[in-house]
């Protein structure tokens, strides 16, 4: 399929899946219109990729809804040059949306195969700036610590205490926090030292395994 077709669907995406339920901020659009999403689905799945909803990409792994990335990208506030720590590659899409938004991306994947598929997908689509690690990421990644802003991409219990204290002071994390079958979205935010947190609504997220997740 012509690849003008596709910024055609991607279009559609932004303006009916994900403008129209209040995402505002430009820069997170156009970062949802210039992402080749398609890039990021197995191939039986590329007609479907700009629909509004998750798909599979194997080992019971999905990657999630175009409208709950962008809410997530837009709750956690990227200026370019941030250093952001996602918990949960799946298939490099959201580490690629974050990295057009110019930030400095290290995103953490437990299954080294799904790692192996982030990695090559965000090379098809010729993404820089993202860097795929293996390991249990609800122990965050003190490494690089600490970070402006951390996204978890799976469902956890709580947020993982490891994950709070990697948060620079002004930093913003994003998680579905809940039960393993449904659970809601919380933004944390560091100021003083301290966490203030505000919730936003429902989502299903496969489950964060790992030692401050759900156990394997
Ligand atoms: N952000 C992904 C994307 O853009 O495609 C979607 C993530 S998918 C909903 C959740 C991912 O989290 C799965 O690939 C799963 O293997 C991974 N995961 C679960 N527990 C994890 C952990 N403790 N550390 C790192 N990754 C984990």
């Amino acid at each position: 399929m012509p690849e003008d077709q596709r910024a055609g669907e991607r279009n559609a995406m932004v303006d009916t899946q994900i403008a129209a339920r209040g995402v505002r901020n430009p820069r997170v659009l156009q970062a949802m219109r210039t992402v080749p999403r398609h890039l990021f689905v197995p191939a039986a799945y590329e007609s479907a990729a700009y629909r509004d909803g998750p798909l599979p990409i194997g080992h019971g792994q999905t990657i999630s809804q175009p409208y709950i990335v962008a809410l997530m990208t837009e709750l956690l506030d990227i200026s370019p040059g941030d250093r952001v720590l996602e918990v949960g590659a799946g298939s490099g899409y959201q580490a690629a949306v974050l990295a057009t938004l110019g930030a400095e991306v290290i995103t953490i994947e437990r299954i080294p195969e799904v790692a192996a598929l982030a990695e090559e997908n965000l090379r098809n689509a010729g993404v820089h700036g993202v860097r795929v690690v293996v390991a249990d990421g609800s122990e965050g990644y003190p490494q690089e610590a600490p970070y402006q802003a951390i996204l978890v991409t799976a469902a956890t219990p709580r947020v993982p205490e490891p994950l709070i204290s990697q948060m620079a002071e002004g930093g913003r994390l994003v998680a579905p926090v809940g039960g393993r079958d449904v659970q809601e979205l919380v933004r944390l935010v560091k100021r003083e030292g301290r966490v203030e947190s505000t919730f936003f609504g429902g989502v299903v997220f496969v489950p964060l395994l790992g030692r401050h997740g759900w156990e394997v």
